[in-house]
Parts: structure tokens; sequence; C-alpha cells
């Protein structure tokens, strides 16, 4: 017996959720099952989080969360809880098999078999953003050695228990040189260590055109999490429907999981949604928690059924399906499946499944860092960069000088062109003099020099060096 977490969210939720426990209980799952209550009710009902105290505490002691789609406001309004639980409980790998049901299942792309590895608690989610001007916005996009030496070991850990042959990267390493590019070249030093899985990386915009054009190339594919995010939805859906595929999110003590679509509030109530994501999402569960044989024969009698024609709205095909069923007379039609196999469709094994053991990071000795300059970032509503220089010219000390000014990374002063389009936003770039070493003192230096001359500083960025390279980007043009 297993105590696990269970939540049934928002739109479609409760009626998929309902529909994937009584699956997997009539196929004899050893659960006891603790429901919590979390997302919009919560909210509407005063607590900002999404989520009671007592719930994070029923989260945390069961340790394995069963969790329906959540529904969550855009543009304002509250934070994801769904990012927070990933993030709070270091749930940092996201594993998102999307597999083509050919010819059962009208798809483009009969053979398509294909895992996502999306790293799961950083990058542009780190949800930092602030507005500084006027005009400008900003989001910060963090990407960590630990975050990208987790996710790309569990990538090839994953594919080779899997017998899986390849492994993927889909990065933005020429233009994101830092961010990207850590993530890049951890792949290649990682990569190293698993000489017998093929390993190739390819500049996202390319590799998602590939992607969707001719699945049957990929097998892992491993990426940051906002990549990782937009091609897994893309992917399922080219399977035939964003609602056949689950989601797991592993973390070194917790997991939780989830179909990979959202509460699709539009469908809510009407028992048409599809519950197969979130039902693989259990079935990923149950192997987790050592229950295989069980979920092996959820998953073959979903093969079963599917291969029988019986089929929700999403992916029913007039031709190819031979009967539209709701969510609640898919759910039987499962259950009445329990025990059988597909015929044409590959049955599944998953005897050698169980949760990777990977060893835990461990920090790496501290570089040389240097301190090599500083960014400072104005408020101006001037259009001439050359202006703006002579005026923040006169702020340098004996330590520090202008170097560069760039408006949204394109580099418009010295040398600029006037067609460069600029906006209230601007970073102006301070180099050492020649032989004059700096420290910190010498920013705040600047800093007051700004405030005398009414130069509005909304924020700085300082320059560093590890072990003599350079830790930050170029100006675009420099
Ligand atoms: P969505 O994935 O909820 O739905 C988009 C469309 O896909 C639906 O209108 C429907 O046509 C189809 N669809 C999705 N799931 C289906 C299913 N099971 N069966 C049949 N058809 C299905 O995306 P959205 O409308 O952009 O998001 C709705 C809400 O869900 C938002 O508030 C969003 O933030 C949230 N969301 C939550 C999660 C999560 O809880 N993990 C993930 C993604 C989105």
């Amino acid at each position: 017996m297993t105590r696990i977490t269970v939540a049934k969210g928002d739109g479609i939720g409760p009626e998929i959720m309902d529909a994937t426990l009584e699956i997997i209980l009539a196929a004899g799952a050893k659960l006891e099952i603790d429901e919590i209550e979390v997302g919009e009710k919560v909210y509407l009902a005063g607590n900002t989080a999404g989520i009671a105290t007592e719930s994070w505490e029923t989260i945390r002691r069961n340790k394995v969360f069963l969790k329906a789609p959540i529904t969550t406001p855009q543009g304002g309004g509250y934070k994801s809880l769904n990012v927070t639980t990933r993030k709070f409980l270091g749930l940092y790998s996201n594993v998102r098999p999307c597999m083509s049901l050919h010819p059962f299942v009208s798809t483009k792309h009969p053979v398509m078999d294909i895992v996502i590895v999306r790293e799961n608690e950083e990058d542009l989610y780190a949800g930092i953003e602030h507005q500084q001007t006027d005009e400008v916005v900003q989001c910060l996009k963090l990407i960590s050695r630990p975050g990208c030496e987790k996710i790309v070991r569990y990538a090839f850990e994953y594919a080779k228990q899997q017998n899986r042959k390849k492994v993927t990267c889909f990065t933005k390493d020429n233009i994101m040189k830092q961010t990207d590019g850590l993530f890049h070249q951890v792949f290649d030093e990682i990569a190293k260590e698993y000489p017998e899985i093929e390993n190739e990386h390819w500049i996202i915009d390319i590799g998602a055109a590939k992607m969707a054009a001719t699945p049957e190339f990929f097998d892992v594919i491993v990426m940051p999490n906002l990549y990782g995010d937009v091609l897994s939805d893309v992917a399922a859906q080219i399977t035939g429907s964003v609602g056949l595929a689950g989601s797991a999110n592993i973390g070194e003590e917790c997991s939780m999981f989830e179909a990979i679509h959202g509460s699709a509030p539009r469908r809510a109530g009407q028992n048409i949604a599809n519950p197969s994501g979130l039902l693989q999402g259990a079935i990923m569960m149950l192997t987790h928690i050592g229950q295989t044989e069980i979920a092996e024969k959820i998953q073959n009698a979903w093969l079963k059924t599917l291969e029988d024609g019986l089929h929700t709205y999403d992916i029913f095909k007039e031709g190819t399906s031979k009967q539209k069923l709701g969510t609640k007379e898919f759910a039987k039609a499962v259950i009445s499946n329990l025990g059988q196999k597909p015929k044409i469709l590959k049955a599944v094994s998953y005897a050698t499944n169980s949760p990777l053991n990977l060893p835990r990071y461990k920090r790496k000795p501290a570089a040389k860092k240097e301190l090599v300059g500083v960014d400072i970032f104005v408020h101006w509503n001037g259009s001439n960069p050359n202006e703006l220089a002579a005026k923040v010219k006169r702020i340098e000390s004996d330590e520090l000088k202008l170097s560069m000014i760039t408006n949204r990374g394109i580099k418009v002063w010295p040398d600029g062109f006037t067609e460069t389009f600029c906006t209230d936003h601007w970073r102006c770039r301070f180099k050492p003099f020649e032989n004059s070493s700096i420290n910190k003192s010498s920013i705040i230096e600047l800093l007051k020099n700004a405030l005398n001359e009414n130069i509005d500083s909304i924020k700085t960025e300082n320059l560093y060096s590890f072990d003599g390279k350079a830790g930050y980007s170029l100006g675009q043009g420099q």
C-alpha cells in the first residue's frame, strides 16, 4: 500500500481525475488516498497561494502527488501553483513521453516515439520580472550548473534504462551564449560519460521544426524549461491530441504526476474530456512506486481500448474511430479491457522500470572570480545616444570609464547606427582604466555620481570574470 496525495484541480480536472482513479483502483492499484483541495476554489476563498498549509504538509508527508490540471490566470493575478509545487518540492525533471498510436489514432506521424525531458525549476520560470522604465519590462532567465547537470544526467540515465538510442539537446546558444550556452556545454560534458548512447545538439528553432515535421528522427530530447513546455505540447498534439500525454515530475525526494495539458475550462462539466493524459501520468506514478505489474495492465488495457476505436471527441475521426465516448464511458471501456493486451499496437512491459537513482549534485570548487566592470542601466527619455554618452561620461571616476551604451542589447554608442530604434532603457557599460583595479566601492562611487548628476540609474549588473573567462555577454555589434 502506498499513501498518495490527490488533487482534483479545476476545469476538466475533477472529471478526468475521477475517471483515472476509477481505472487504476479497478486494476488493483494499492493506494491509500489523501485528497486535498488546490487551485481556483482555494484562491477564491481568500488563500492567495491557492493551497492551504495543511495541504503542503500532506504532500510533503506522502511524497507522491497525483494532480489534475489547475487554472492559472494569464497576464496578472496569482502565481502558477504548478510551477510553485515543482520548485518547492525540487521536482527538477519533467518527463513527457509522446507516442503515436497509428493507425488507431489519426496522426500525420505514424512512427513517433519521443520522450521530452524538460528542465523543471529554472529558466524564465524563475518568474522574476520587473518594470524599470515606462517602456521596458524584463524577466530574468536563470540557468544553473546544478540544474543543467541534474536534468542532462537524468535524460541519459532515462535513455539507458529505457534502452533508448539517442539523446538530443535543444538550445538557442547561438544567441544566449551564457545561459543556453551553459546548458549545451553541460550536455556535451555529460554525453561523454554515455558513449553507448548517441548524442546531438540542435538549435531550438530548426530542431523544433524538424521535430514537428519528422518526429521519427528523435528519441529522447532534453531541453530547458520554456522550450520543453512549448515543445511537449506540440509533440503530444502531433501524436493526435494534447489530451493523450502524461507527465512525471521527479525530484530527489518527492514526485508529482499529471497530464501535460491544462484545465481546458471550455470543456469542463460536459463529460467529454479525454482522461488519457492524466491516466498516463498515473501509470508513470504506479511504475515509480513499484506497482509495475498494475501499471502494465492498465497501459495494455488503454492501448486495447484505443485499438478498439473507442475514442473521446478529441481523437475521434470518422473512418478511423468506431465510437465516440464520454469521459466516464471511456473509463468504463478501459476497465472492461483490464487483463487484455493490444493486438497490433505493441503491448508494454515495465519489468525493468524503477526510479532512477542519480548521484546528488556536488558543488564544484569555486573559480577565481574577479570584478572587471559594471553595467549601469539608466532610464532616459532622450533619443540621441551621443547626448546620453556625454551626460553619462560626467559620472566616470578615476577608476571606471564609460566603454559602451546599448539599447535592448544593441550597441548604440560609440559608433551606433541612426536607424536603430531606441527605447527609454539604456545599458551603460563601465570598464576600468588600464592598470586600475576596481572593487564594489568603485561602483558605489559611480552610483553616487549618477545621483548628483540626476541620472536615473535603475539597476546595476556587476561584470565578473571566472578563472579569467568573461562571465557576461558583449553588446550586439560590439
Ligand atoms: P489546455 O491544455 O487546458 O486546453 C487547450 C485545449 O486543448 C482545450 O480547449 C481542448 O480543446 C484541448 N484539450 C486539452 N486537454 C484535453 C483533454 N483532456 N481532452 C480533450 N481535449 C483537451 O490549455 P489552455 O486552455 O491554454 O489552459 C487552460 C488553463 O490550464 C490555464 O489556466 C492554464 O494556465 C492551465 N494549465 C495548467 C496546467 C497544469 O495544471 N499542469 C498545464 C497547462 C495549462
